[in-house]
């Protein structure tokens, strides 16, 4: 089965109707990755797939519009009957096991042992995972935050997270096939030390440059944004193919 991306939300920063916040199913090379859980990506991951078939969770970062579905698949996996045949690795910032014990009340996430394993994410964590191959690197955000680089026989997908300009974005992109990239805002505020946490669409195209990707597709437009502005702006930067990722498509790659 060829590699590909179905993109299930990637609305900033919170849902609204039939567009759920941050959230994408990688499959192929055995593997079906739920890269990231943003709110309402967990009932619109079940159009695509049985939960139960997921063999890797991965999670930028744990700001709600990433993250907060955890808590959906959690009910789903331990108590509504969707039980995965062997604990799912969740591939996360490590704090992330202890805010979704808190959700419950627990101090801990034993009780969830049977359904979820996490695994602390890095600033270049690497692990083979079917035969897919998944790197993350450190990103420059707000909270600890990761893009992530999918490979697999010389098909690379690249995912931006949420990040403002960095070289790492750069280097994580390099010759990507595929260069999924937040374009959050509109422009930075003034005054030349605000540190940046998000990337404009012209910031996006620019990264896609740099990295000399075959094709940008940008998500996570922010509210002072319409997605087609966006995307029109960064292919102005990129000057190469870009396109708007919208909720239901799947792109192989
Ligand atoms: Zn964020």
């Amino acid at each position: 089965m060829p590699l590909s991306l179905t993109v299930l939300g990637t609305a900033s920063p919170h849902p609204g109707p039939g567009r759920p916040c941050s959230g994408y199913l990688l499959r192929g090379a055995g593997a079906e990755v739920w890269v990231d859980a943003g709110p309402g990506t967990f009932a619109e991951l079940q159009r695509h797939t049985d939960p139960e078939r997921l063999t890797a969770i991965w999670i930028s970062h744990l700001h709600a519009d990433h993250s907060a579905d955890l808590l959906a698949a959690a009910y789903a996996l331990a108590h509504g009957g969707m039980t995965p045949p062997a604990p799912i690795p969740v591939y996360a910032p490590l704090d992330c096991a202890r805010r979704l014990a808190g959700f419950f009340g627990r101090p801990d996430v034993r009780f969830l042992s049977g359904v979820f394993d996490f695994r602390a994410l890095f600033d270049g964590h690497t692990v083979r995972h079917w035969n897919l191959r998944l790197s993350s690197r450190a990103m420059a955000h707000d909270t600890e935050a990761y893009g992530l680089r999918a490979e697999c026989q010389g098909s690379v997908l690249a995912y931006s997270g949420d990040t403002g300009p960095c070289e790492a974005l750069t280097e994580l992109a390099s010759g990507a096939d595929l260069f999924l990239c937040e374009a959050d805002i509109d422009r930075h505020r003034e005054g030349e030390h605000e540190p940046r946490f998000h990337l404009t669409p012209e910031e996006a195209g620019e990264a896609a440059r740099r990295a000399g990707v075959r094709e940008l597709y940008i998500t996570h437009v922010g509210p002072t944004l319409t997605r087609e502005a966006a995307t029109a702006r960064a292919a102005v930067a990129f000057q190469g193919p870009t396109r708007t990722a919208r909720e239901g498509e799947t792109l192989p790659f």
